[in-house]
């Protein structure tokens, strides 16, 4: 398991850097609902930022919606076979094939995977 702000900071790794991508987006009026930004306020203070929600734990993310917090990923999941790919044990999944082909980093894949399955698990356990 890991703890809360780790697993924030692993998120956060990127999503800053790809803060720019979406305001100028935003300026051109196309704001569409699966932009997602994190912004880290403070150590363990975080803002998730869509059009929709604010001010959201990390945690109330459902497992199925995670690939839209990976903005990379975003391109290549057209490649999927299949919809509602989860990236993880699929086979002909364009997440992977863009891994293996240094398209996206092995390190924030794997940081899906893990955030993945904590998910996952909570959803689990949730009743
Ligand atoms: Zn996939």
């Amino acid at each position: 398991m890991f703890g809360k702000s780790t697993l924030t900071n692993k998120l956060l790794n990127r999503q800053i850097a790809n803060q720019g991508e979406i305001s100028k987006k935003n300026k051109m009026g196309k704001n569409t609902t699966t932009e997602v930004t994190l912004y880290e306020l403070d150590k363990n203070t975080y803002l998730l930022d869509t059009p929709g929600f604010q001010n959201m734990d990390i945690y109330e993310i459902e497992s199925k919606d995670l690939e839209n917090y990976f903005i990379e990923f975003k391109s290549c999941i057209k490649n999927c076979e299949f919809v509602g790919c989860t990236h993880i044990k699929e086979k002909n999944c364009g997440i992977k094939l863009a891994v293996s082909e240094g398209k996206i980093q092995k390190e924030r894949y794997e940081n899906y995977i893990k955030i993945y399955n904590e998910l996952k698990d909570k959803e689990e356990h949730k009743w």
